[in-house]
């Protein structure tokens, strides 16, 4: 259903959101390095098949590597965040945080901040053309099997120069242990003691354990973070530091790192006192937008509508925009619950 409250989504990847519409057009660009024939082939290549045919979380990551293509130029980069947010804005979303890795946006000869700063100018044509949607962008280090930490010492640097200028916070992302997590823990720690934003992907498919190291780093959030259910004491970390989790459903079954919508320990985690938020991470990947994301929570995982409404505001309190913004969007949610 159209749920009728203004709406929040702080865990949104922008390379895995793009309008199905705007990247079929970019995807036939004779520059761009995809082979599609149709418009068929661009879904197939872009969407993961409905529930019922998951994949895994690394064939559903090797997703971007062809999804990236799209976004190696700055008017292509420009385009696909401004599409991105007026179809949020008609989603009836009020504030929005993209995230996005410069460092897989260089194929063609960018650097990291010419990729930034096409982002950023999406971002500013949108507000002036759809005012009713704020958006803060948040930077992507990336977990690599490779040797990246030149590439992700340059995001953390840019992060640094570009907060308050558009960015809200840094965020690390890639497959969850595939490689240790304490590798990345140096790239944030004069971040930290700056007390810049800072949310962490980890506890999604990875160990419980991970949602406790990256508190630790100082992540002011944790992407995912579900985990921590299975393991009392990081649970119990969670609660007492009241770090909110970034809880994504669907994308959580597409990735198989849980078994059931009904199974997901979301709402148990909400009811045990931890600050639940709900997003949608990759919008056009898994083929949903929120509405369809809260029906789900609803019908199958056994939230009630006034916990959509707090979890909103918990999205809010937990967000990256300015404290003296928060307490507008608040009342504004308040008036929504029954
Ligand atoms: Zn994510």
């Amino acid at each position: 259903m159209k749920y009728p409250f203004p709406k929040v989504d702080l865990h949104f990847h922008l390379d895995g959101s793009i309008v199905p519409e705007v990247g079929w057009k970019i995807a036939q660009d004779p520059d761009v390095d995809l082979d599609l024939k149709t418009y068929e082939d661009y879904v197939k290549m872009a969407t993961v098949p409905a529930t019922g045919v998951e994949v895994d979380v690394f064939e559903y990551l090797a997703k971007f590597d062809l999804l990236v293509k799209l976004m190696q130029t700055k008017e292509h980069l420009k385009e696909i965040t401004y599409t991105t947010i007026k179809r949020a804005c008609e989603e009836g979303l009020f504030y929005l945080e993209i995230r996005f890795a410069p460092q897989k946006h260089t194929e063609k000869g960018l650097t990291q901040r010419d990729a930034i700063d096409a982002v950023l100018e999406g971002i500013r044509q949108a507000a002036v053309d759809f005012p009713l949607i704020k958006v803060g962008l948040i930077l992507c280090c990336m977990l690599s099997t490779e040797d990246n930490s030149k590439e992700n010492e340059e995001t953390v640097r840019l992060t640094e120069e570009y907060l308050g200028k558009g960015v809200v916070g840094i965020d690390l992302a890639g497959g969850e242990d595939s490689v240790p997590m304490e590798n990345y823990a140096y790239l944030f720690t004069d971040y930290h003691k700056k007390g810049y934003p800072m949310t962490i992907h980890a506890g999604d498919n990875g160990k419980p354990q991970n949602v406790a190291t990256v508190i630790g780093w100082g992540a002011n959030r944790v992407g995912h973070g579900k985990h921590c259910w299975y393991d009392k004491d990081v649970l119990q970390k969670v609660i007492e530091t009241k770090t909110p989790i970034e809880v994504c459903l669907t994308s959580n079954i597409h990735c198989k790192t849980e078994p059931s919508y009904e199974l997901h320990p979301a709402k148990k985690l909400l009811d045990a006192g931890v600050l639940v938020t709900l997003n949608t991470d990759n919008q056009s990947i898994s083929n949903i937008n929120l509405d369809f994301e809260y029906d789900r929570a609803i019908e199958q995982v056994g939230f009630t509508y006034n916990d959509l409404i707090q979890m909103n505001i918990s999205s809010i309190n937990a967000s990256f925009m300015p404290e003296e913004e928060k307490p507008l969007y608040i009342e504004k949610l308040e008036k929504y619950f029954k």
